[in-house]
């Protein structure tokens, strides 16, 4: 099974091989103009969390399970996201396909 989100945060409890298993995810960055003001709020510390289940398929988090509040991203659609591919980093959980929309 494949995702069209994929995520580098793998220190988070919900990420398998770079795939998100948390079903749905907020992206926050409601002032975001550049990536770095942008993180993902579903983040959960793997050293503070840990689930037994969350590798489920049903679990796989894509595009359209985002719910994102960077308004000002070219991808933002009244707070859905419709990118067609979305890279999370490791840095901060940042979403790295953030775009400024001009
Ligand atoms: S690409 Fe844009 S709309 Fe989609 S999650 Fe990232 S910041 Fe939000």
């Amino acid at each position: 099974m494949e995702s069209n989100l994929n995520c580098q945060a793998y220190n988070c409890a919900y990420n398998k091989n770079n795939y998100c298993y948390a079903s749905h995810i907020k992206v926050e960055g409601y002032e975001a103009t550049i990536t770095p003001e942008t993180y993902c709020d579903s983040f959960k510390n793997k050293s503070s969390f840990s689930f037994s289940n969350f590798s489920s398929e049903t679990n796989l988090t894509n595009t359209q399970n985002i719910s994102c509040s960077a308004k000002n991203c070219t991808y933002n659609v009244n707070g859905a996201c419709n990118a067609k591919h979305v890279d999370i980093n490791f840095e901060n959980a940042t979403c790295e396909t953030f775009r400024l929309s001009h």
